[in-house]
């Protein structure tokens, strides 16, 4: 089964995505985290990308195709592929559709995770992660456990990312709304959208997402 995990930044799509990993094998491909390895590990292409990142602008559609091509075509699609932070533009859209295509993989669902701005804002900047398993934590409803430790792995060291403030969330927004957006419609007309509440608990959120990947 395959599945994209469509939503603006803050929507839960990365804590949900490590869920499905944790529960039905499958694996996630998340451009988001390609990108911000290849910057830290400073290849060309992580160099390239560095300021767009930082400012909340895409990169460009063939860097992430490039990406995600890689990844299918080396094969181990495991449980299915959960597709989070891709495709983010119509073009993008339109090349999973061919290199789905070309492997006989099937699209099963595209899951749309509706929240309201406010909710982004906070959860974005109350956010950090474990350097180690990628835990995701929030300062004000899931604080880092009081002994310093993460709760699923024993690591000691948090991250923010760099991009979780107020200014690149502004432009991260406005991409989504006028870049990635107009994929709720595309999907729909293909009859492939699914749509679940992303405002509740996180496993309320799961539960819905396991109810229809059921369904
Ligand atoms: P994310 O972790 O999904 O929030 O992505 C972090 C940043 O990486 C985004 O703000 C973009 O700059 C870039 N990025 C990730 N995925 C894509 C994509 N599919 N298309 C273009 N840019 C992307």
């Amino acid at each position: 089964m395959n599945i994209i995990l469509l939503g603006p930044p803050g929507a839960g799509k990365g804590t949900q995505a490590r869920k499905l990993v944790d529960e039905r094998k499958m694996i996630q491909l998340s451009t988001g985290d390609m990108l911000r390895e290849a910057k830290d590990s400073g290849t060309e292409m992580g160099k390239i990308v560095a300021d767009v990142m930082a400012r909340g602008d895409l990169v460009t559609d063939e860097i992430v195709i490039g990406l995600i091509r890689e990844k299918l075509e080396a094969g181990n699609s495991g449980g299915g592929y959960i597709f989070d932070g891709f495709p983010r533009t119509l073009a993008q859209a339109d090349a999973l559709g061919s290199l789905l295509g070309d492997l006989n993989e099937p699209l099963d669902a595209v899951i749309e995770m509706r929240v309201n701005d406010e909710a982004l804002v906070q959860r974005i900047t109350a956010r950090s992660t474990c350097g180690s398993c990628g835990e995701v934590y929030n300062d004000h409803t899931k604080p880092i456990p009081a002994d310093g430790k993460c709760s699923n792995c024993g690591g000691t060291e948090f991250k923010r990312r760099s991009d979780d403030n107020e200014e690149s969330l502004r432009t991260r927004l406005l991409a989504y709304y006028k870049q990635t957006s107009p994929l709720i419609g595309y999907y729909y007309a293909k009859g492939d959208l699914e749509t679940v509440d992303g405002m509740g608990e996180m496993d309320a959120v799961a539960a819905e997402i396991s109810d229809l990947l059921n369904g």
